[in-house]
């Protein structure tokens, strides 16, 4: 699709509609003169030029990409006409498409039934579903992981609960013995598993944990923010085999009490687009709040009167409805999104296996390759975190044959773990880790390998 042609079609969409309106005047506070705004804007060009490239397969560092030009367009339309998703009243077209986004996210999972709604970000769904873990178990803890991302501390913080964290197996993953150990002793009211960590793409056994919170009478909290749309290769035999993905895990999510997805992340949406679903719409009622202002025009629930946040994008509803038209969450839709950096990972750990410059950090269970430098001399946590800054750095540095990577921190125990032979001569190290969120990587792959394998000879 050409961008500049349909960004101009999205800017006619709010002008025909407006048309129905009668002219009034402008008013001439509001005026720039259109030499002022060149010149603004050549400023402003010239400052965003200080970025990185993250549409380029040369930036394999974090989870991030641009969005998909059908959300791009779909963004930029609606938000000229600005529709706040809180209340019906505030966007009706944006609040009809963001229920059918929310049920299409929660046929995902294969939800059975479900509420929920949109949120500016993960860990906003993650507070909520916290908050209803608090509301439905008053008093008791919540476990999480300690591989979990930090928001859950910090969330149970915010809330008063207290939080425990529960030890993770040498992949990363939640040690269900280790669960079991910490709900024997009775007050965890929830539990939270993570469906892809945001530092390895660990999956924790949601269908080992699943049944055993349930018998000690927790609730499960799914985050899937990173790992969600992994569901749908998943949910393909054929796939998932190709892909060596256990397809465990996923298929208990939906007999789970809440789950958090980012469409931001892989959902091919702008920042602003999380996700969080329950699967027993009768939590609304912890949400029961009354607001002199709103709530006028619809009989159903509105979205605001299910959330902790009040206003939000209906832009960020648009975006995604438009996009899952085009590319629906099917195996073969935004699947084959997801297999492309699968596919990319995998290749890549066969090829740092097989190097000499280059060690696996681990296998990886997604799209997320994490590795060392080797080095000349014996393996040591303190040369490995020198050698993973100075790639990371002699990468980012390099004009005219730049790559981008990231950096992830992991303690001693763990390291030395899957590297048993390593000197523990700190308390920890950052390795090179590689989010392949973008499935062009598969093809860039040769040259990823080829340049990063250099600058750890060299760097
Ligand atoms: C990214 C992420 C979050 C936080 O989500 P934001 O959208 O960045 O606020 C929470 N949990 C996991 C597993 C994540 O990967």
């Amino acid at each position: 699709m050409d961008l500049r042609y349909w960004l101009g079609r999205a800017a006619e969409v709010v002008e025909r509609w407006g048309e129905r309106f009668e002219p009034f005047e402008p008013h001439p506070s509001h005026h720039v003169d259109d030499a002022d705004f060149a010149a603004a804007f050549e400023r402003f060009a010239k400052r965003l030029e200080h970025n990185y490239p993250f549409f380029h397969p040369r930036y394999a560092g974090q989870m991030v990409k641009p969005p998909h030009p059908a959300a791009v367009v779909g963004y930029l339309a609606a938000m000229r006409f600005n529709p706040n998703n809180h209340a019906y009243e505030g966007g009706p077209a944006t609040s009809d498409m963001e229920r059918e986004c929310v049920a299409a996210l929660a046929a995902m999972f294969a939800l059975p039934a479900h509420v929920g709604h949109l949120t500016s970000s993960g860990t906003i769904a993650n507070l909520e579903a916290l908050y209803v873990a608090r509301q439905s178990h008053p008093g008791r803890a919540v476990a999480y992981s300690e591989q979990a991302h930090y928001t859950h501390r910090r969330m149970c913080h915010v809330l008063g609960v207290r939080g425990v964290a529960v030890a993770a197996d040498g992949l990363g993953r939640m040690d269900a013995d280790a669960l079991e150990a910490v709900l024997r002793g009775g007050d965890v009211g929830t539990v939270v598993v993570t469906a892809g960590t945001t530092g390895l793409g660990a999956v924790d056994p949601v269908h080992e944990i699943l049944p055993l919170a349930r018998r000690y009478g927790a609730r499960v909290h799914v985050d899937a923010a990173y790992g969600g749309f992994f569901a749908l290769p998943a949910a393909d035999p054929a796939q998932a085999a190709a892909l060596d993905l256990d397809p465990r895990p996923w298929q208990a999510i939906g007999g789970c009490d809440s789950v958090t997805v980012d469409p931001h992340k892989h959902g091919l949406q702008p920042y602003g687009c999380g996700a969080v679903l329950f699967a027993d719409p009768a939590i609304g009622r912890h949400f029961a709040h009354d607001s002199p202002y709103t709530y006028f025009t619809d009989a159903e629930l509105h979205l605001g009167e299910i959330s902790l946040e009040c206003s939000r994008a209906g832009a960020s509803a648009a975006a995604l409805w438009l996009t899952l038209q085009l590319l629906p969450l099917t195996p073969d839709g935004f699947g084959a999104v997801l297999a492309g950096g699968r596919r990319a990972a995998l290749a890549w750990a066969d090829l740092i296996r097989d190097s000499p410059d280059l060690t696996l950090y681990q296998q990886p269970e997604l799209d997320i390759v994490t590795y060392l430098p080797s080095g000349t001399g014996p393996l040591s946590l303190a040369g490995t975190d020198a050698a993973g800054e100075r790639v990371l750095r002699a990468g980012m540095s390099a004009e005219d044959d730049p790559v981008y990577l990231s950096l992830l921190r992991v303690d001693a125990a763990d390291f030395t773990r899957r590297h048993p032979t390593a000197l523990a001569d700190a308390d920890g190290a950052r390795i090179l880790r590689s989010v392949l969120i973008k499935p062009e990587a598969e093809h860039y792959l040769p040259r990823l390998h080829a340049r990063v394998t250099e600058l750890a000879r060299t760097a």
